[in-house]
């Protein structure tokens, strides 16, 4: 029997369980997915030090504190600087980064030669790999944080109409919106969106955000975060099986 996991702090909704345990009864395979909720990252020693877990993922607020606990992490995700995969290679603890692979599946079909430039709200992990995904096609990406450290970071306050036409596409990196409190969104103006504008939303609890709702309304086209869900969490499998 081989044993699979989510480290994370709060999983009682999590994807991850349902989507495994269901691919491994479809695929045949002897294997259990855990949830472990941990309290503070220090917890982590102990799980991946038990010897009878072979593969983990990681989310909110771990991917980029779990770093220091690996014994090494794959050319892509130390460029992105956030880890939401954990293979086990002969006793080596190794962490991968499929976020950025499922965004840039879950997104290309949408990419027009028109989005010359993203604005990505939030600078957290989801945010990392999606940045990642967009510079290596070409786009120039600038981000809007509650508290900007450099001058890529804007302030809520600071996006404009200007801004907003410049960008043609917005991503929503931000936990804002996400079930239960569904009648939150980013403090974006939505106003200023166009038919041109793509929308994503990485959030995938509630289906459409609020954030989404009102992009619709203003003409935009939208997508959540549901396709890049399940292409990362495939991807992981692809890597527990050495694929
Ligand atoms: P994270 O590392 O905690 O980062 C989230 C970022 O959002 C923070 O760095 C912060 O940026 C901003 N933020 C947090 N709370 C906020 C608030 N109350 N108001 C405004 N901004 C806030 O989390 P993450 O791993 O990047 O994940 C972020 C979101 O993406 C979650 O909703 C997660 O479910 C989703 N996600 C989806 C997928 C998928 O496959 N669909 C994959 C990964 C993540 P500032 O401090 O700079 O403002």
């Amino acid at each position: 029997m081989k044993n699979y996991g989510l480290i994370g702090r709060t999983l009682k909704h999590s994807f991850s369980k349902d989507f495994f345990t269901e691919k491994f009864i479809k695929e045949n395979t002897d294997a259990t997915y855990h949830n472990f909720e941990i309290a503070d990252i220090k917890e982590v020693k102990e799980i991946l030090s038990r010897g009878d877990i072979n593969g983990l993922n990681v989310t909110i607020p771990y991917k980029e504190a779990i770093l220091p606990f690996l014994d090494d992490v794959s050319e892509e995700a130390k460029q992105i600087g956030a880890v939401n995969t954990i293979t086990f290679n002969n006793g080596k603890v190794v962490g991968h980064n499929t976020d950025a692979y499922g965004f840039a599946r879950s997104i290309k079909p949408f990419l027009k030669n028109t989005h010359h430039r993203a604005l990505i709200l939030g600078t957290g992990g989801a945010a990392k790999a999606v940045a990642h995904v967009l510079e290596n096609i070409g786009l120039d990406v600038l981000f809007v944080s509650r508290e900007p450290e450099n001058e890529e970071h804007f302030t809520y306050s600071a996006i404009n109409s200007f801004m907003v036409q410049a960008c043609g596409l917005i991503v929503n990196t931000t936990p804002v919106g996400m079930y239960p409190n569904v009648a939150d969104m980013p403090e974006f103006p939505t106003q200023y969106l166009t038919k041109d504008h793509l929308v994503v939303d990485l959030i995938y609890n509630p289906e459409k955000t609020r954030f989404l709702e009102e992009a619709e309304k203003q003409g935009a086209e939208i997508l959540n975060g549901l396709s890049m869900l399940k292409e990362q969490a495939l991807k992981a499998y692809d890597l527990w099986n050495n694929n």
